[in-house]
């Protein structure tokens, strides 16, 4: 079936980028927006567009019916969910499913299996990928948690079933500390997720975030297109994201991106997805974490290093197409993505606002993923983020110099960003040695 006319449900840059690639691909993009994005470039792009409602997302990016009924009005054949807000909903994926409208990304049974954490992990378990050592399944409370993390030995980590973006989450060093971090995870689970099912893991020391994508068909094909390193974290959220990890040597990358397609198999898995490691760079293990059944906000640099379109493989494979071979997965250079976010770069406090100045850094291999513009007010009522400047070069070394110099031609005006702590990062001695692991930032932020 091919797919004509793309709803695209989210917002900011992504909804920008993905309605490049849909109107490449000869396809008329429609979006949604609520009354704070009126005014977005992407609603200025798109071949049609529908407000769906008051600023708060509840009302407008998480609004079913108010989606639902804009791609009925607008005749859209499939929907782009994005990340964040419906893109890993399995009640939307089957609202879609009954409409007869294709959600771009896995089916209901794939996503579902994925959405616990936990589960995933038990899964994962017996699928014979490696797994952090900690509780099979849900820990029901504090004093079950306890005994559980005698036997697996502190330090632990507490994490919420439902998590995601770093939220939900505690380290635990010792005993004492347990219970009131058991209890404040949980809740902040709850008010995150409106789920507070809990799980814990053995805490590993000074790891790195090791990532790798992959897409799968609907003809048993899976593929993968590298690895990530995502290890420069700042309260486990990634500020920095690069590809390949060269902290791996070959026969740990060949092992790691085995056993994501492995996994990915066993699954049955349609549309691109990411399988989440942690690595011990000492001891060489790596053990899954967790499965994004989603496009990631850092997948343009695999798509740098590959020079595929991941977006259009996602569309390709849900109007049926076959995936090009493995073979013809040719990986070059190195590529560097850093998040700028519209936050102090010193304290990372928020800072909406207006935009008064905008020059946006250009040259070979020089990708700036941003939906901001001059005069544009960035509303204070979603994700921070107002843009992904990406880099490649033939080395991680030159990566790093293009980027610097990229940062330094970047101007924003009006609000602050973190364009500073970025250009610090590209000058930092143990950033250039790749000498950092994911609890390097904890020293300063
Ligand atoms: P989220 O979905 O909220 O992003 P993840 O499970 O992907 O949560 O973990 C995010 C980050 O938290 C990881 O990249 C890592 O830095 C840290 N983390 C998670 N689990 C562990 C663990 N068992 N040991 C050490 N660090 C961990």
């Amino acid at each position: 079936m091919e797919i004509k006319r793309v709803l695209i449900a989210n917002r900011g840059e992504i909804a920008l980028r993905a309605l490049r690639t849909i109107q490449e691909m000869g396809k008329e993009a429609i979006v949604v927006y609520s009354t704070a994005d009126k005014d977005a470039l992407y609603v200025k792009y798109a071949d049609a567009s529908i407000c769906i409602g008051p600023p708060r997302s509840s009302d407008s990016y998480l609004n079913i019916p108010a989606i639902m009924a804009a791609a009925q009005i607008s005749e859209a054949d499939a929907i782009f969910p994005g990340y964040g807000f419906l893109s890993e909903n399995q009640t939307f994926v089957e609202i879609c499913e009954k409409e007869g409208v294709k959600f771009i990304g896995p089916d209901v049974s794939a996503m579902s299996l994925m959405s616990d954490k936990s589960k995933a992990k038990s899964f994962m378990k017996r699928a014979g990928v490696p797994v952090v050592p900690g509780s099979d399944g849900a820990v029901k409370d504090a004093d079950t948690a306890k005994k559980l993390a005698k036997e697996i030995g502190y330090p632990v980590i507490i994490k919420a079933a439902a998590g995601g973006g770093g939220r939900g989450m505690r380290v635990v060093h010792k005993e004492e500390d347990l219970e009131k971090n058991f209890w404040s995870a949980e809740s902040e689970a709850v008010s995150a997720f409106g789920d507070g099912t809990m799980y814990m893991e053995k805490y590993i020391q000074n790891p790195r975030h090791i990532e790798v994508q992959i897409i799968g068909d609907n003809f048993g094909n899976v593929i993968h297109i590298g690895e990530r390193d995502c290890s420069m974290q700042r309260r486990h959220q990634k500020l920095i994201e690069e590809s390949p990890a060269v902290v791996l040597d070959e026969v740990a990358r060949k092992k790691l991106q085995e056993s994501a397609v492995k996994a990915t198999k066993s699954i049955g898995y349609t549309g691109a997805g990411t399988f989440e490691f942690l690595y011990d760079s000492t001891t060489k293990e790596f053990y899954f974490i967790e499965m994004n059944t989603r496009l990631q906000v850092e997948h343009c640099v695999s798509e740098m290093v590959s020079g595929l379109d991941i977006v259009e493989l996602m569309i390709r494979v849900a109007q049926g197409e076959k995936l090009p071979s493995q073979d013809e997965v040719i990986l070059r250079g190195h590529s560097i993505e850093c998040r700028i976010t519209a936050e102090d770069p010193k304290s990372f406090v928020p800072s909406p606002g207006t935009i008064t100045k905008y020059i946006a850094p250009g040259g070979r291999s020089v990708r700036m993923d941003s939906h901001i513009f001059q005069g544009y007010t960035i509303p204070p009522f979603y994700d921070s983020m107002i843009g992904k400047l990406i880099v490649h070069a033939s080395t991680r070394e030159k990566a790093i110099s293009k980027m610097n110099v990229a940062l330094h031609q970047l101007t924003i005006q009006g609000i602050k960003t973190t364009r500073n702590f970025h250009i610090n990062m590209m000058e930092n001695k143990d950033f250039r040695d790749n000498n950092f692991d994911t609890n390097y930032l904890s020293k300063y932020y």
